[in-house]
């Protein structure tokens, strides 16, 4: 939730040093917003973190615009990432909060290079597949929907897709 780094938390946030300078990083990219570099364990050569270089703990303590910021210059990373080591495909990942697997909590996106001998990797594979009734399913839409008031709306389609 900081907006100026962890350092209030005690020891200072790693992301925000690895941006800033003040801890190495294998750089692959950065723009004014963002700093892009190698995962220190990589899961297949080229893995790649894109973070912001102002402190967020998840995607949703930043604002719409920012987030849109963020995930250009990811597109823009993941296109040489995957030229770059010949990727056949590209796992992209964020997460957000301990439960979701986040361990460092400053915004990071990664940028994993896949190849067909791996074999599919799915979150059916972790997670399993919840069957739910109808009419559980659409309560759990329907309770979606109703939070989207609360949430921070985006620009509901003013703009189109230009693809
Ligand atoms: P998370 O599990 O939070 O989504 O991912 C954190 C990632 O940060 C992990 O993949 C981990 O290997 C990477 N990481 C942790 N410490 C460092 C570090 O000091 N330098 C770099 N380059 N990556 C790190
Ligand atoms: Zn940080």
């Amino acid at each position: 939730m900081s907006e100026e780094g962890q350092a209030g938390q005690g020891g200072g946030c790693l992301f925000c040093k690895i941006a800033s300078g003040e801890i190495p990083g294998k750089k692959v990219y950065e723009d004014a917003n963002v700093f892009a570099f190698l995962d220190i364990n990589p899961r297949n050569p080229g893995h790649t973190l894109v973070i912001p270089k102002k402190h967020a703990t998840t995607i949703m303590d930043m604002g719409e615009k920012d987030v849109g910021k963020l995930f250009e210059s990811v597109r823009y990373v993941a296109e040489a990432v995957q030229k770059g080591t010949k990727a056949e495909g590209l796992s992209i990942v964020q997460s957000n909060g301990k439960a979701a697997g986040q361990v460092v909590t400053h915004v990071h996106v990664h940028i994993i290079p896949r190849y067909l001998s791996e074999g599919p990797v799915s979150l059916e594979g972790v997670l399993g597949v919840k069957k739910m009734p109808e009419e559980t399913i659409d309560q759990i839409a329907s309770t979606i929907t109703q939070n989207l008031g609360a949430a921070q709306s985006p620009q509901k389609g003013k703009d189109e897709f230009d693809f």
